[in-house]
């Protein structure tokens, strides 16, 4: 149902509907949270898209109008819960909140309440909402010369900035970071029909159109000017299209909170880092990466989680910076108490990057800044434990900590000296700061501290003034201060005693001397609260001017924090710290999945591996069906990618030649959303390795050319894995069910047999996990697939299929010994061996060739083809 407000219509004449409406038309597409008293309401077709995500009722605003306007509740109070819900489900949402009068209720207001949008949040804009290890960037696309565009990232909370270099059209679809984007701002016609498609397919994506001139281009340097306080921008920014990328992220972000710059925003980086392992697009997926990182995490902050996150996906790959890595997990390693100890101290501290965000958009509260104080307080008893360490990333994070703790400690010191630990989550009612905090302040307390003690001498005076001895001096917000008297005592109040409310059981009064020391104390309290707010405010700024040193903090915690985490895994059993050089090894022994074995707790069988250039680089595993092939696979791409983040890896022994990237083609990922055929989104993958795998990639496909006929597939699996092999001499893992390809191990040096062991007793199958040499007799298909409960007669019907398949293709291998493709029997025959290095030239086109492609092939050539 879609629902249209008529601005004509009778419905909408109210002045509150009119209200809306055009409140609604300053919202920018976003959902209306209107407020009423003590509820946000929701009209129109916000009401109806809202309500079934937040699973609230949606009623209507005149029953008995002709066209009653949907609208739809929710209590203020517990707002941000219900706010969450619709930003996770990828919408915009303005929040309209009363502006009243200086101590007035929304009651005492005759007429209309004036009504504002006092903050927008997106599905990437938030700075208060829940804690997140992934990103939730907020991004867009820009055109650059030669149709190529510029992708640009950024994190209102966080700051982080991640800017592409110029992509073609399949390099962004193929992107990994697509993944977290959250908020998309499309400005530009020419984005590439494709990438939208793509975009649009991710459910809880939010597509904002935005004028192409919403940063007109003279704009776009002065604006990323004042945001950086220089004239020289960042290095990434000199090129037209990423300055421009970005600022139209920042403008969005600044206009949203209404602020001309956001100092917690970092320096943007590139959105790959040079040293770091290549990783096929998918292959985060494929491996289930998500699962890894949950059964490793151990950080105790967030801005270790995020960073060890961000480490998982994108490895390092530069050998002297892998080995010192290992060196600072290892150190902390073979100290488990002090590494217990930095973990504890850790859990004090909160995320600062966060707190930073907020106080940059002006929406950090007392207890923020509380917890940022205690946090820094905190960070800095890490001086102590780790002084003692020498490996040169952790003297590195010793040396932040000196330095930034000349400025952040006497911060912490000023913060925890002057605020209270219970301070309020608002800045109105004061209640901040400590006595001592200021002199002014102090007058201010003392005044409301007498006149608590006047009030006590006045009840007690006036108790035996009257003789009514349950006389109360009281307060409260709506009458202020009174003198009650219960009905039975009426008869003793004095004359000077004037009337203010009657009551049930008695009566309200007040004196001349109450009254002025009521003006005299609300003034004070007033004055407490507004100088309360100033002194607030200027901790803010000073807050804002460590800004710099807070970043730099932060980014040391967040190494030794997760480091700390990588170190605990030393200590479970068997894992071990991979050996990594320079060679083109690649030995495992008893190497176990991660993931798999942490679920099964005891009973997962280890394997050893080999694919080093001797013993033969290519491996090809064959059957049975749920014989442990992806797990042992997955396994091994897993171990790698925690080995190259510097972790101990879940092995009694390892030791490979380091990785510049990893390929991985696993499972079915179907992608008919984005218009293409699970068989399709297969070959695309396919063809993106083996038009980049070398000598230094680890590659494993798994089941290649299942989605279409069986001999197209065999066709294709046989002929990449050749390519691939003769072509990359990179260490690759294939599995596979078309047993004719184990043939291969006699035609191509290199390529190796192994198979999945199982024991079959009369049919009845026990999967061993057990890799060994050599290639499996069958795939035991029928077999698994009776173990799933297929109906009986569908079993027995497929081993009369099978024997008739089976014979006939006996029978026609008789007949006719051609060198013809046969499923059941025959060898694959190989085609003479291409010119892959003659059919590689052929492929450059040289007129669309840059300087550097023309480099980076070159070396690529003879990387592989001087290897092989
Ligand atoms: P298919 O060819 O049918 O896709 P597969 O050979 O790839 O199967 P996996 O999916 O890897 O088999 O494994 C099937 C199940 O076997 C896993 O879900 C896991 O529970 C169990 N398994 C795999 N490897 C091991 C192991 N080394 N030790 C114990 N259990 C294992």
């Amino acid at each position: 149902m879609t629902f249209r407000l008529d601005p004509a219509a009778p419905e909408c004449s109210t002045p509150l509907m009119k209200q809306f409406i055009q409140l609604k038309g300053q919202a920018e597409g976003a959902i209306l949270f209107f407020r009423m008293g003590d509820f946000y309401e929701l009209f129109g077709q916000d009401a109806v898209v809202a309500a079934p995500i937040l699973g609230v009722t949606l009623t209507s605003r005149d029953k008995k109008s002709e066209n009653p306007v949907p609208m739809a509740g929710i209590p203020f109070h517990s707002a941000t819960a219900y706010l969450q819900k619709l930003l996770d489900a990828g919408h915009k949402v303005a929040i309209a909140e009363q502006i009243l009068p200086e101590g007035m209720t929304a009651d005492q207001i005759k007429g209309i309440v004036e009504r504002k949008i006092v903050r927008v949040f997106t599905p990437a804009v938030q700075f208060e909402l829940g804690e997140s290890t992934r990103p939730r960037f907020l991004a867009t696309l820009v055109p650059a010369p030669r149709n190529q565009f510029v992708l640009a990232l950024l994190e209102p909370a966080t700051g982080e900035i991640r800017i592409s270099g110029p992509l073609g059209a399949r390099e962004v679809l193929s992107e990994k970071r697509l993944l977290e984007i959250r908020h998309f701002l499309k400005f530009s016609d020419s984005i590439p029909h494709e990438v939208l498609r793509a975009l649009e397919s991710m459910d809880e994506l939010l597509i904002e159109e935005i004028a192409e001139n919403f940063v007109s281009s003279s704009d776009v340097v002065p604006l990323l000017q004042k945001q950086y306080g220089r004239l020289a921008l960042p290095p990434l920014l000199d090129d037209p299209a990423p300055a421009r990328a970005l600022a139209f992220l920042l403008r969005y972000v600044l206009r949203t909170q209404g602020r001309e710059t956001l100092p917690h925003l970092r320096e943007p980086k590139p959105l790959h880092e040079r040293d770091r392992l290549e990783v096929g697009p998918h292959t985060h997926t494929h491996l289930d990466t998500d699962a890894l990182f949950r059964t490793i995490q151990k950080t105790a902050t967030s801005m270790g989680a995020r960073f060890l996150r961000s480490e998982l996906e994108a490895p390092l790959r530069d050998l002297p910076a892998l080995r010192e890595r290992q060196e600072s997990v290892r150190e902390l390693s073979s100290v488990p108490r002090i590494s217990e100890q930095i973990h504890a101290v850790l859990s004090k501290v909160y995320d600062l990057d966060r707190i930073l965000g907020r106080v940059a958009a002006g929406l950090a509260h007392p207890r923020d800044t509380y917890a940022l104080g205690s946090s820094l307080s905190a960070a800095f008893e890490l001086c102590g434990p780790i002084s003692r360490f020498r490996s040169q990333e952790l003297l590195a994070i010793a040396t932040a900590l000196k330095s930034t703790g000349k400025v952040l400690l006497p911060l912490a010191e000023r913060i925890l000296k002057t605020q209270k630990p219970d301070a309020p989550t608002h800045t109105r009612e004061g209640g901040i700061f400590e006595r001592g905090a200021d002199p002014g302040l102090d007058r201010l307390l003392d005044l409301t501290s007498q006149g608590e003690r006047f009030l006590i001498e006045l009840e007690t005076r006036e108790r035996e003034a009257t003789g009514i001895s349950s006389l109360k001096v009281r307060y409260n917000r709506v009458f202020g201060y009174f003198i009650e008297i219960s009905s039975a005592n009426l008869k003793s109040v004095p004359a000077h005693y004037q009337r203010k409310q009657t009551m049930v059981g008695g009566e309200r009064f007040f004196t001349e001397e109450l009254k002025r020391f009521e003006e005299e104390i609300l003034s004070a309290s007033s004055r407490q609260k507004t100088l309360e707010a100033k002194l607030f405010q200027d901790l803010l700024e000073a807050i804002q001017a460590a800004s710099e040193a807070s970043k730099e903090l932060s980014q040391a915690i967040a190494k030794l924090d997760a480091f700390g985490s990588l170190a605990f895994l030393a200590a479970r059993p068997g894992w071990s710290f991979p050996e990594i050089d320079d060679s083109f090894e690649f030995r495992l022994r008893g190497s176990r999945h991660p993931v798999v074995e942490a679920a099964m707790k005891g009973d997962f069988v280890p394997n050893d591996m080999d694919l080093s250039p001797e013993e033969g680089r290519t491996i090809l595993i064959t059957g049975p069906n749920m014989g442990g092939k992806s797990t042992l696979m997955r396994q091994m791409a897993l171990i790698l990618l925690l080995g190259q983040i510097g972790a101990p890896v879940p092995a009694s022994e390892a030791r490979w030649g380091i990785f510049h990237s990893l390929y991985t083609r696993i499972g079915a990922q179907d992608a008919i959303a984005k218009g293409q055929s699970t068989f399709m989104v297969e070959m695309v993958e396919l063809a993106h390795i083996l038009h980049h795998a070398d000598a230094r990639s680890f590659v494993v496909l798994d089941e290649i050319g299942r989605g279409t006929s069986t001999y197209d597939g065999m066709s294709v699996a046989q002929a990449a894995l050749e390519y691939l092999h003769a072509n990359s001499a990179a260490r690759i893992v294939f599995a596979t069910h078309y047993h004719e390809l184990t043939s291969l191990e006699d035609e191509i040096p290199g390529i190796r047999n192994a198979h999945m062991k199982v024991l079959d007793q009369d049919g009845s199958l026990t999967f061993l996990y057990e890799i060994a040499p050599g290639k499996s007799s069958k795939s035991f298909g029928i077999q698994v697939a009776e173990l799933a409960g297929l109906p009986k007669s569908v079993v027995k019907k497929s081993w009369q299929i099978l024997k008739r398949l089976e014979s006939k293709a006996k029978e026609a291998a008789e007949k006719t010994p051609s060198p013809q493709l046969s499923l059941f029997e025959a060898a694959p025959v190989l085609e003479p061996k291409p010119d892959f290095l003659r059919e590689e030239l052929e492929s450059i086109d040289v007129d669309l060739l840059r300087p550097i492609d023309a480099l980076q092939i070159l070396s690529r050539l003879r990387e592989t083809h001087l290897k092989n």
